[in-house]
């Protein structure tokens, strides 16, 4: 495995490569949801790259920029062992030499509800690291986890709007022992916080039953997670299609529930795609 620091060295290795690439952008703390969107691209492409870091502009000011977990070595190690072929580890510099520079906006409808409407200027930090990485990376087909829900949505539209040719795959959430979906995040949680946000897994299962059971009333489906989740700090709890739309009833493949609980001020994500 070649790690790769600099845009020149990214260069480099991508012009002696041909064109079957598959990419999987990260911030780094890798766990086995990362694992899992290398996996898929080692098993439908040529060669695997993985980029590795933690993006300034997608963090508001009041956010855990300094604090987020970072391992370098650790993360090294996970990819070599995962037959990774080339990992990026650029440098804030590297990405943003310049301190004025061209953004990117992402659609109001998508980019100002949910995350969006909590996290000032998230999803455009997002966009403008991953069309630097798309277009330094040239990737066939590029992994994203449907954990992050609004984000794969935003980025699928991106690559739609700028008629980018990189298919864009979403991949299923990977959850721990417990079932609460694996984020570099939980290593915030103490273990009295992580068995309170066990409850958000078990939120969602009551969900899936009764959807099992013929419940398509997206209100039903809400109300059984926010009486389960009555004493936490429930930022949202929203049944909506793919434009982000509340929706009354759901839809097979077109349809989710997006969950965001906030436990001692660890933000936590969860979804049900259906
Ligand atoms: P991050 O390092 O948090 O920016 O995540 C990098 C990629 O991994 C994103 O596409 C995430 O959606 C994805 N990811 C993070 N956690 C999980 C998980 N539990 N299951 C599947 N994908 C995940």
């Amino acid at each position: 495995m070649i790690i790769l620091r600099s845009i020149k060295e990214l260069k480099q290795w991508r012009e002696s490569q041909d064109n079957n690439i598959g990419f999987t952008p990260t911030m780094g703390a890798l766990h086995n949801g990362h694992l899992s969107l290398i996996e898929q691209s080692k098993k439908h492409n040529n060669k695997s790259i993985v980029s590795i870091f933690v993006n300034p502009t997608q963090f508001s000011i009041n956010e855990d920029l300094n604090k987020y977990p970072r391992n370098e070595e650790k993360d090294i190690e996970l990819c070599k062992n995962a037959g990774v072929d080339a990992i990026f580890i650029p440098s804030v510099n590297e990405m943003y030499p310049h301190s004025d520079e061209t953004n990117l906006i992402p659609p109001i409808n998508l980019a100002n509800v949910f995350e969006g409407s909590i996290r000032n200027g998230h999803f455009s930090g997002v966009l403008r690291i991953i069309i630097k990485l798309f277009h330094l990376i040239k990737p066939n087909n590029a992994y994203f986890g449907k954990k992050d829900a609004q984000q794969l949505l935003i980025i699928k539209k991106m690559v739609n709007d700028l008629f980018l040719d990189i298919n864009i795959i979403g991949c299923p959430i990977i959850r721990d022992c417990n079932n609460l979906a694996l984020s570099s995040r939980n290593t915030y949680l103490d273990s009295a916080s992580y068995n309170l946000a066990l409850k958000i897994p078990q939120s969602i299962n009551l969900v899936k039953e009764a959807i099992k059971k013929g419940e398509v009333e997206s209100n039903v489906l809400e109300n059984i997670i926010k009486k389960n989740l009555l004493d936490f700090d429930v930022d949202y709890c929203n049944v909506v299609n793919y434009n982000l739309e509340p929706i009354q009833k759901i839809q097979k493949d077109s349809s989710l529930l997006l969950l965001a609980v906030r436990i001692n001020n660890v933000r936590l994500l969860d979804n049900i795609w259906f």
